[in-house]
C-alpha cells in the first residue's frame, strides 16, 4: 500500500477527500476541529509543491442543491487555516477547467458531494419495496461510477483522509479509488492514525484491556459487545443498558429504558462474559427520578431524585445515572488498565444531575493513561463527555469518526478503506 510519507506530490495533482462536514452558525464555521484535522495531510501535499482538489460532504442534502450545505460558506475558514488562497468551484462535476489549470501551491475546494445523489449511490424518489428498485439501483450504480471517474479525471493521485464516512461505499471515499492505480492512492495521516488507534485495541493489545460501553441501548452496541467478549479482559457495561439487564436478571426498573425483547440477549452476554474469562461489570446501583423532561434534557419542577439499588427501581422512577457504589467499582475496574476503549456515556450527561457517572469513568481513565495506558475514546456522545469534563488531552487518542469508529470495532472491513489497501 502506497504511504503518504513516501509520495512525492512536487507538480501533482491530488484530489482530497476530508470530512469538512463542519457544525456552521449564521453561515460561519462554529467548531473548526475537522478542518484542523485534515491540515497536516493537505499542508504535506502543498509542501512537497503539489496541488490540491479538496472534496467533501456537508449535512444530507440528498441529492439537492440545498444553499444551507454549500461548502461555499467554509471557503475562507479553511484558507485561513491552510494559509492559503482556496478557489471554489460551485458544481463537483464541473471543474475541469480549474482543475487543469492548478499550479504547484494551488488549492481548489469543490462544492458539497452530496448535491448529487450518485455520491452516495442511492437511488432518489423510490421506495426499497418498489419492484422496480433493484433496477433503479443497478441504473444509479452505475451513475456513481461515472461521477467517480469525472472526479477521478481531475487529479494525478487520490488520498483518503475522511475516517467519519471510512465506512460508507460512496463515490468520493471508496468508488473513485477505482480509478487510480496501487501506487497513487493512499491514506492521509488522520486516517493512519485512526488506523493505528484501532489496531492498538483489537490487534496489539497491552494488557489488561477494559472496555467501557455505555449509550442507551443493548442492541445498538451488541456487534461491538461479541467482538470484544474475545479480546478484553474487563468490560464495563453501563448507561441505559444496565436495565435491560437488571430486568434479565429478576430486578424492576420502573419506567427506565429496558429493551423487553434483548432480556435473552442480555442473559447470552453474562453467559458469554463467563465463557471468555470477562470479567463484566454492571451498575450495582444507580441516580433515580421520577420526572425527567427527556426535550430539554432537565428534570422537570418538583423532581425527586435518589440513588436506589440497580435492581430495585420503584414504580414511577427511571434510572439515568450509576449510583456511588457503581462509580467506585467502575474507577477500580479502569485502575490498572493497559488499554482502555470507551464509548457512550453512563447516564444522561446532558444533564448535570447525571453525569457523575460519566465523569467516575473519565477521571479513571484520564488517571490510568497517566499511568501509561493507551485509552481510545470514540462515538459522538463519549467524546462530548470527554470534552465538557475538560480532560480531551489527557487521553490517547479521542477518534473522529462515530459510526466508522464502531463498524472497526466489530471487526468489520471499512470500504474506505479497503479501497485503498486492495
Ligand atoms: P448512544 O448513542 O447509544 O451511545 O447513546 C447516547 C445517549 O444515551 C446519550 O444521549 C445519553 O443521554 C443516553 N443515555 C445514557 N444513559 C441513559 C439512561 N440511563 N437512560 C436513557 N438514556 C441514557
Amino acid at each position: 500500500m502506497q504511504l503518504i510519507d513516501n509520495y512525492n506530490f512536487a507538480g501533482k495533482k491530488a484530489i482530497v477527500r476530508v470530512d469538512f462536514n463542519v457544525p456552521l452558525k449564521d453561515g460561519k464555521v462554529a467548531d473548526d476541529t475537522r478542518i484542523k484535522g485534515a491540515l497536516p495531510t493537505l499542508k504535506k501535499v502543498l509542501a512537497d509543491g503539489g496541488s490540491l482538489i479538496i472534496m467533501s460532504h456537508m449535512g444530507k442534502p440528498k441529492g439537492q442543491v440545498v444553499a444551507k450545505f454549500s461548502l461555499g460558506q467554509i471557503v475562507d475558514e479553511v484558507s485561513k487555516l491552510l494559509g492559503s488562497p482556496v478557489k471554489f468551484v460551485n458544481d463537483c462535476q464541473k471543474a475541469q477547467a480549474e482543475a487543469a489549470a492548478l499550479k504547484p501551491g494551488d488549492v481548489l475546494l469543490l462544492e458539497n458531494l452530496r448535491f448529487y445523489a450518485e455520491e452516495e449511490g442511492k437511488p432518489v424518489g423510490i421506495d426499497k419495496e418498489d419492484p422496480a428498485y433493484e433496477a433503479a439501483k443497478k441504473e444509479m450504480k452505475e451513475k456513481q461510477k461515472e461521477f467517480s471517474k469525472v472526479l477521478a479525471s481531475y487529479a494525478d493521485c487520490y488520498i483518503n483522509d475522511a475516517f467519519g464516512t471510512a465506512h460508507r461505499k460512496h463515490a468520493s471515499t471508496a468508488v473513485i479509488a477505482d480509478y487510480f492505480d496501487a501506487d497513487n492512492k493512499m491514506l492521509g495521516y488522520l486516517m493512519e492514525k485512526e488506523v493505528a488507534a484501532v489496531d492498538k485495541v483489537l490487534n496489539n493489545i497491552n494488557r489488561p484491556f477494559v472496555a467501557i460501553m455505555g449509550g442507551s441501548k443493548v442492541s445498538t452496541k451488541i456487534g461491538i459487545i461479541e467482538n470484544l467478549m474475545t479480546k478484553v479482559d474487563r468490560l464495563i457495561l453501563c448507561g441505559g443498558m444496565t436495565y435491560t439487564f437488571a430486568k434479565a436478571n429478576g430486578g424492576t426498573v420502573g419506567t427506565s429504558i429496558c429493551e423487553e425483547d434483548k432480556l435473552d440477549l442480555a442473559l447470552e452476554i453474562q453467559e458469554m462474559a463467563k465463557k471468555n474469562n470477562v470479567e463484566l461489570y454492571l451498575a450495582v446501583d444507580c441516580v433515580v427520578t421520577n420526572a425527567f423532561d427527556f426535550d430539554n434534557m432537565s428534570l422537570k419542577p418538583g423532581a425527586e431524585v435518589k440513588i436506589v439499588p440497580a435492581t430495585e427501581i420503584p414504580d414511577g422512577f427511571e434510572g439515568l445515572d450509576a449510583g456511588v457504589k457503581s462509580q467506585k467499582i467502575f474507577a477500580d475496574a479502569i485502575k490498572g488498565a493497559k488499554t482502555i476503549l470507551w464509548n457512550g456515556p453512563a447516564g444522561v450527561f446532558e444533564c448535570d444531575d447525571f453525569t457523575a457517572g460519566s465523569k467516575a469513568i473519565a477521571n479513571a481513565i484520564a488517571e490510568a493513561t497517566k499511568e501509561g495506558a493507551f485509552s481510545l475514546i470514540g462515538g459522538g456522545d463519549s467524546v462530548a463527555c470527554i470534552n465538557k469534563f475538560g480532560l480531551a488531552d489527557q487521553v490517547s487518542y479521542i477518534s473522529t469518526g462515530g459510526g466508522a469508529l464502531l463498524e472497526a470495532i466489530e471487526g468489520k472491513e471499512l470500504p474506505g478503506i479497503k479501497a485503498i489497501k486492495g
